[in-house]
């Protein structure tokens, strides 16, 4: 057996060194010049110009690095595909030392729907064959599936009738003469980011239930021989007598062509032994304390090793098997993925306790390859029979082995947190925030008098909370509440699915709650009031507007009230679409302006930017008209407000009868001749609660106060004036 490992002269070991140094201080310039070369490079904008509807891309996800693709045909069907660059989850240096990165697409079964070059440093690419080849190359991953075995060979095309490409676990990808090196890293690039996303969002191993990949536990490190290592289950071992491979076999072209099994049916037909090497307890009891250290010394790319033997008539390795390639005997697959497992080019020297074995070697799996050490590992032999002479028929069967080394080995990290968990945890401040605020709201609209009854303060108040609602919650977190999710809601309802979609949106979430509680204790006006910031962006046009002296008309009160009717219209016919015209219903959502002014701040397509810019100028004239007449989402709210339990707006007997001073002054038309308040149209601005309690300004309290009489919520008194 020979050793790979040659031994360095002084000199020689020298020269290595200065290399080295030399590389990391040209990394380390490299690095220092181009900071972000292992950092993905596109942004959603340079993703979206890559996909055509119905294909539309989502917002980058916070838990994988990875854009997911939703359908226009399948709108309630979830993530269709993910898109992701590479580099961001599997980093594997090529040959000049920095990772090549391309942006990959899979389907949510796995398919490769696109691999595209962004950019590479192979010298072979650079400056020898150019970068054709390359871009070539991996416009083979399109359509082929990550649950096959990717094999590289020259030809792939004509070796396609070979026995790799009649299994359909496998597939060929065609390589590059010259670059075969260089493809092998694009592969394991490919490979190893699309097996990251596949594990994370397609649960192919669905790491985010079982947590990241367990650790080799430090500190464990026990003298065992052999036998005992094959007891406790550090070995794994397959034992296959020649009849129970006839047994495989039985039924199939390959049945009864085995001269020498059918002879002696209880001799062993393969004798396979494996063991995870990565383990020092296991690496050094295999290989011996110096073989072990120059095997881990080599492994600097921290490969998982193991070490794979076999005895008996069929070995793990074939006769056209290469050192350093793979074997076509041999897979290796987790969860239903396969693994490229390569051999090391090591050939151990005698493991001492071991059986008499025809191939002993080490195989390894890069580590991006995102397997996990500490679950069962499928090892499989495929044994292949050939029948006739000329032209023979190849028959196919294969056996697995499971291996799993002791879990007392691993240290296994807890799970990470769920996907809109960890949307909640990045909101924290901003939900703090909003948190505050919301509390200052409901202080304020519980006990409104101290803040009301001086009209400044009040004022201060309420345009420093529009500003905040605005600025805040609207521009910066993107909290505008929409008619989307209600549309949404009642979609995903009618298809059978949850609701869990708002766990996802954190800031949303909270006002909603919010506005459901509010419903019940104050009515519509809470949100429509103070907390939407479309609404605060056409208070502070009407205030504009009053500032600039612009004419303001206004609509008598009945014929007002008919109009407010249309937000119920248009909230029906959204319902209607949303339920039954849902694609339809997506176009007819766009009445809503929210989108256009403050989800993107005015920045789209100008037919959308006119129509909000012209619902806005229109609420200079008319205050307020699309709150009052056409919005949907005011609609909701009013309907919501219905819930009210409390007349918590305070009214005398004399409010309406004949005192007409609120009603002239609210500017939503929300307060009856009668003096009665009509809360679905109230947006709670609390200047009639300021009037009620303003002595200087509520008209009866003066009337009474000039006839030496106090007025008081219990009823008129003699007195001085105060309330
Ligand atoms: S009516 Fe519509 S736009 Fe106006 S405040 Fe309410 S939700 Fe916002
Ligand atoms: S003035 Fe009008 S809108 Fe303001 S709180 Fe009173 S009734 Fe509501």
């Amino acid at each position: 057996m020979e050793r790979q490992f040659p031994v360095a002269s002084h000199s020689h070991a020298t020269t290595i060194a200065l290399i080295r140094f030399l590389s990391v201080f040209c990394l380390f310039l490299t690095g220092a010049i181009f900071p972000a070369a292992d950092a993905g490079e596109l942004s959603k904008a340079d993703i979206e110009r890559r996909f055509e509807p119905p294909l539309h891309v989502q917002e980058k996800l916070s838990q994988i690095p990875a854009w997911p693709l939703t359908s226009e045909l399948e709108p309630e069907g979830g993530p269709v595909g993910y898109v992701f660059e590479s580099i961001d989850l599997a980093p594997i240096p090529g040959f000049e030392g920095t990772p090549m990165n391309f942006l990959v697409s899979i389907d949510r079964k796995g398919n490769f729907m696109n691999v595209e070059l962004l950019r590479q440093h192979e010298p072979v690419f650079l400056g020898g064959l150019g970068e054709a080849p390359l871009r070539e190359f991996v416009t083979q991953y399109a359509g082929r599936n990550l649950k096959q075995q990717f094999l590289i060979a020259l030809n792939a095309a004509r070796n396609r009738s070979g026995p790799a490409d009649s299994r359909r676990d496998q597939t060929t990808l065609d390589g590059v003469a010259k670059a075969t090196a260089s493809v092998r890293i694009v592969n394991q690039t490919v490979l190893g980011a699309a097996l990251e996303v596949a594990r994370a969002k397609l649960g192919f191993a669905d790491r985010s239930q079982r947590g990241p990949a367990a650790q080799v536990r430090p500190g464990i490190d026990e003298p065992l021989t052999f036998a005992e290592m094959l007891n406790n289950g550090m070995i794994g071992r397959l034992r296959l007598s020649n009849a129970e491979v006839e047994k495989l076999f039985a039924g199939t072209e390959g049945a009864g062509v085995d001269e020498e099994g059918l002879a002696r049916p209880e001799a062993v037909f393969a004798d396979i032994y494996i063991a995870y090497l990565n383990t020092p307890s296991i690496g050094r009891a295999i290989l011996g304390d110096a073989q072990y250290k120059a095997a881990m010394a080599r492994n600097f790319e921290n490969r998982h090793l193991w070490w794979i033997g076999s005895a008996g008539r069929y070995p793990i390795v074939d006769d056209n098997f290469v050192p350093g390639g793979q074997s076509s005997r041999l897979t290796m697959a987790q969860d239903g993925l396969f693994l490229e497992l390569r051999d090391q080019g090591f050939d151990p020297s005698a493991i001492v306790g071991a059986p008499e074995l025809n191939t002993s070697r080490l195989f390894g799996v890069y580590a991006e390859a995102g397997l996990d050490p500490g679950r069962p590992l499928d090892l499989s032999l495929t044994i292949t029979r050939a029948k006739g002479m000329i032209l023979p028929t190849l028959t196919h069967q294969t056996v697995s082995l499971k291996y799993a080394p002791p879990a007392r080995l691993f240290i296994y990290p807890p799970a990470p947190l769920p996907e809109w968990l960890l949307a909640w945890q990045q909101r924290g401040l901003d939900l703090a925030i909003l948190g505050v605020a919301l509390l200052l709201l409901s202080i304020v609209l519980a006990r409104p008098r101290w803040i009301s009854i001086d009209a400044r303060r009040l004022r201060i108040f309420r345009l420093g909370f529009l500003s905040f609602t605005l600025l805040y919650v609207g521009w910066y977190v993107q909290g505008q509440l929409s008619i989307v999710q209600v549309t949404g809601a009642l979609k995903a309802l009618k298809a059978g699915q949850g609701l869990a979609s708002f766990l996802y949106d954190p800031i949303s979430l909270l006002l909603i709650a919010f506005t459901l509680v509010s419903f019940v204790i104050w009515g519509r006006g809470t949100f429509c009031g103070w907390l939407c910031p479309f609404g605060a962006l056409q208070e502070f046009v009407g205030l504009l507007a009053r500032r600039l002296h612009l004419p303001r008309l206004h609509i008598p009160l009945a014929l007002a009230k008919r109009l407010e009717g249309g937000r119920y219209l248009v909230l029906a016919v959204l319902v209607g679409a949303a339920l039954f015209l849902p694609r339809q219903g997506e176009s007819l959502n766009e009445i809503e302006p929210f989108k256009t002014a403050i989800t993107v701040g005015f920045d789209r397509s100008w037919p959308f930017v006119a129509y909000a810019a012209g619902l806005l100028l229109v609420g200079a004239f008319y205050y307020k008209l699309f709150c009052r007449f056409i919005c949907p989402l005011g609609g909701v709210m009013s309907l919501g407000g219905r819930l009210r339990r409390f007349d918590w707006l305070p009214r005398r007997a004399e409010c309406g009868k004949p005192c007409q001073s609120c009603k002239a002054k609210c500017a939503y038309d929300a307060i009856e001749p009668s003096g009665e308040i009509r809360y679905d149209a109230c947006f709670q601005c609390l200047d009639c609660v300021g009037i009620y309690h303003d002595a200087k300004r509520c008209v009866p309290i003066l009337l009474y106060e000039k006839k030496g009489m106090v007025l008081t919520p219990k009823g008129v008194m003699r007195g001085a004036a105060g309330d």
